[in-house]
C-alpha cells in the first residue's frame, strides 16, 4: 500500500486540511499519515481560532513516521508558522523526500490568515527548493513573487497564467501547478456550443520541458471548501502509485470536478466535497 504523509492543520469541520486530505487519500486506496501544524476551530462558515503545534513536536510527528512506515509521497498544506515552513524544508532534505506535493495555503477563502506574510519568505527560501509541485492559486503565485522581491503578473487570459507559472517555478520548485480556479475564461465558440457551460478553469503545469494545461469546465457551486487540499492530496496519490506527472494531475483535477459535482450541500456555508463518487 502506498504511504503518504500530509504536514497539514486540521480542519474540525471536516471538510478540508487534513481531514479532507485522509478522505481523498482513503478514497485512494492509499494509507495516510499526518504530522498536525495547527488545530482549527473552523465550519462551512469561517474559521474562529487556530493553535499552533509547537514547531519541534511537528518535526517529533514527521520523524516518527518516516523512522518506522516509511513515506512514498509527502503532500503539504497549511504550514502556519515560518519555523514549521523551515523544519519541513529540512525534513525534506534530510529524510530524502523527493516526491512532495506542496500546496502554500495561506488565506482561507473565508478571508482567515492561514499562515503569517513572513512566512512565506521562508517558504520562497527555503521550502520551494526542496519542493517536487508546488500547487498554488492565482493569489498565492503573486504573492510568492512579491516576497521574492519579484513584480506582480496580472492574469487576464491563458497567457497570462503561464507566464505567473513560469515565474514562480524560476523560484525552485521542479514543477508548478498553477490552478486557474479564480479566474474561470470564456470558452471559444467552438466548444461552447457543445456544452451548457460557458466557462473554463485553465489550470497551467510548467517545469523543465513541461508546459501543459489541464481545462475542466467551470462549476458553479458553493461547495468547495476544500479543494485545494483535496486536488494536491489527489496527486500525491497518483503519483505514489506509479503515475506520470501530467497523468496523475489530470486524474486529480477530474477526481476533484466529480467531488464538486456530486457534493452534498452540508452546513450553512461551504460545503465540501464528496470523495466517494
Ligand atoms: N483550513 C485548513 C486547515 C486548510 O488546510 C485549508 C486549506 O488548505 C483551509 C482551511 C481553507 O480551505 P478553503 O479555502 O477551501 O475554505
Amino acid at each position: 500500500m502506498k504511504r503518504i504523509l500530509v504536514i497539514a492543520g486540521s480542519d474540525s469541520s471536516g471538510g478540508a486540511g487534513l481531514e479532507a486530505d485522509q478522505k481523498v487519500i482513503a478514497a485512494h486506496g492509499c494509507y495516510a499519515m499526518t504530522a498536525t501544524s495547527a488545530l482549527t476551530a473552523q465550519n462551512t462558515e469561517g474559521v474562529y481560532g487556530i493553535h499552533e503545534t509547537p514547531s519541534d513536536f511537528v518535526q517529533k510527528q514527521i520523524d516518527a513516521c518516516v523512522h518506522d512506515i516509511g513515506v512514498d509521497v509527502v503532500k503539504t498544506g497549511m504550514l502556519a508558522s515560518a519555523a514549521t515552513v523551515s523544519l519541513v524544508a529540512k525534513a525534506l532534505r534530510e529524510h530524502k523526500l523527493e516526491l512532495s506535493v506542496v500546496d502554500p495555503v495561506m488565506v482561507a477563502t473565508s478571508g482567515a490568515q492561514l499562515l503569517p506574510e513572513k512566512a512565506v519568505r521562508t517558504l520562497c527560501e527555503e521550502l520551494l527548493p526542496v519542493t517536487y509541485l508546488l500547487t498554488p492559486n492565482i493569489p498565492e503565485a503573486n504573492l510568492i513573487l512579491k516576497e521574492a522581491g519579484q513584480p506582480p503578473i496580472e492574469v487576464s487570459n491563458e497567457k497570462g497564467l503561464k507566464q505567473l507559472a513560469a515565474a514562480v517555478q524560476k523560484l525552485g520548485p521542479k514543477y508548478v501547478l498553477l490552478k486557474g480556479g479564480h479566474l474561470p475564461l470564456t470558452l471559444d465558440d467552438s466548444i461552447a456550443k457543445t456544452g451548457t457551460e460557458k466557462e473554463v478553469v485553465v489550470n497551467v503545469l510548467y517545469g523543465q520541458n513541461l508546459e501543459t494545461t489541464v481545462k475542466l469546465p467551470y462549476q458553479q457551486s458553493r461547495n468547495t471548501h476544500g479543494t485545494g487540499c483535496s486536488l494536491a492530496s489527489a496527486i500525491a496519490c497518483r503519483l505514489a502509485q506509479g503515475n506520470g506527472l501530467v497523468q496523475a494531475v489530470r486524474m486529480a483535477c477530474r477526481y476533484v470536478e466529480a467531488g464538486i459535482k456530486t457534493s452534498v450541500q452540508l452546513g450553512k456555508g461551504s460545503g465540501p466535497l464528496n470523495h466517494f463518487h
